[in-house]
């Protein structure tokens, strides 16, 4: 029997990946081996596909992915076969037919949460836990500012935050992608492909600004995200899609207003036992209770995971994207 996996050997383009066959390895002790049915397609994929985020070639692709258990290496107690499992990284593979996968990396899908939705939510949805509640101080009734909020991240994001009580104005580039980001829960929505974001800020916010903004679009809003924010704000820049930001200048943060901005990663806060089980079971709670739907706004057929790439860097998704294998 033969996985077939995704592989890069050069950075460049989604012409870049290519497709391998390989035996069906055995998991050593400590591992498992799963079956994928559902892998999620996320941004940073692309940057691991150009270079932005440099990795040691050949290397899979992939981070997120859902499936079940098809044998158990020596020691593994906690998970056994036929279990549903998903992950979110942090080593890249997931664009694969099957994987090998530390038992310390998984975590078990609820039976009310479907694969796809597993595949579809597990990174995204820890990354609005980790950066909505343990990195933002928010409280109801706060008003915040999230880029694409059309977006995968974004619509959980906007869902999430409105669950809590805290009122979103979300930025989208087209007419379609307003109206879902309305539908997800976006009090206001700035059409940033012809309006100024930070003076359609100041006039929803009554001059005062926001005093947090989640900002994965990077380089073409990093600007305008300050200019939207209240005095001693966080800006909290986790993303690149346009471009990564560069060359700032500190002194920027205070004539702004003493502003703070943070550069974190998920995986920063997904670290101890005890953490990544908190994280994702609010996760699966906000889920599984109906408070944050997961959207799947396309699916394609794994050898598609080059067209689904051209798709997500020409703007053309909405929601989540998942491979089926
Ligand atoms: P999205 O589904 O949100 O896709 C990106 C969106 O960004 C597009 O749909 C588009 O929406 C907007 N965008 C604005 N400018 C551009 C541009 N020049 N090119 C492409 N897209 C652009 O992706 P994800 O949900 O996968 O990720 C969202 C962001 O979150 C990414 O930056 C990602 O890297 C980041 N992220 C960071 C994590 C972390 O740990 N730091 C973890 C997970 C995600 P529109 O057309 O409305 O402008």
């Amino acid at each position: 029997m033969q996985l077939m996996r995704a592989q890069i050997a050069k950075h460049g383009g989604p012409e870049n990946i290519e497709w391998v066959r390989h035996a069906m390895p055995s998991p050593d002790a400590g591992e498992v081996l799963i079956e994928h049915t559902a892998i999620g397609l996320n941004f940073i994929d692309t940057y691991h596909r150009t270079g932005l985020y440099p990795l040691e070639l050949p290397s899979g692709l992939g981070l997120e992915a859902a499936g079940r258990i098809i044998a158990v290496g020596d020691g593994v107690t906690e998970y056994a076969k036929g279990d549903r499992v998903a992950y979110m990284g942090p080593s890249l593979g997931a664009y694969a037919t099957h994987r090998i996968m530390p038992a310390a990396a998984l975590f078990k899908v609820p039976d009310a949460i479907s694969d796809e939705t597993a595949a579809a939510a597990i990174l995204k949805a820890a990354t609005t836990e980790a950066l909505v509640e343990r990195c933002a101080a928010l409280s109801a009734g706060d008003t915040v500012l999230v880029h694409a909020a059309a977006g995968g991240v974004g619509q959980i994001m906007a869902q999430w935050l409105k669950a809590i009580g805290v009122h979103v104005i979300g930025t989208v580039s087209t007419d379609a992608k307003e109206t879902i980001a309305r539908a997800a829960g976006c009090d206001h929505v700035i059409r940033y492909d012809h309006e100024d974001i930070a003076p359609r800020v100041r006039e929803i916010t009554g001059g005062g600004g926001v005093p947090v903004v989640f900002d994965g679009v990077g380089k073409d809003t990093f600007m305008a995200s300050l200019d939207s924010m209240a005095p001693r704000g966080l800006l909290i820049s986790f993303g690149n899609a346009s471009g990564p930001v560069e060359n700032v200048n500190l002194g920027i943060l205070a004539q702004k207003g003493a502003l703070f901005v943070t550069r974190p990663t998920l995986f920063h806060y997904y670290t101890a036992p005890a953490e990544r089980a908190a994280g994702m079971a609010r996760v699966w709670d906000m889920i599984g209770s109906g408070q944050v739907a997961i959207n799947v706004g396309q699916t394609y057929p794994l050898k598609e995971a080059a067209q689904a790439h051209r798709d997500l860097e020409t703007r053309s998704t909405t929601g989540s994207s998942v491979l089926i294998p």
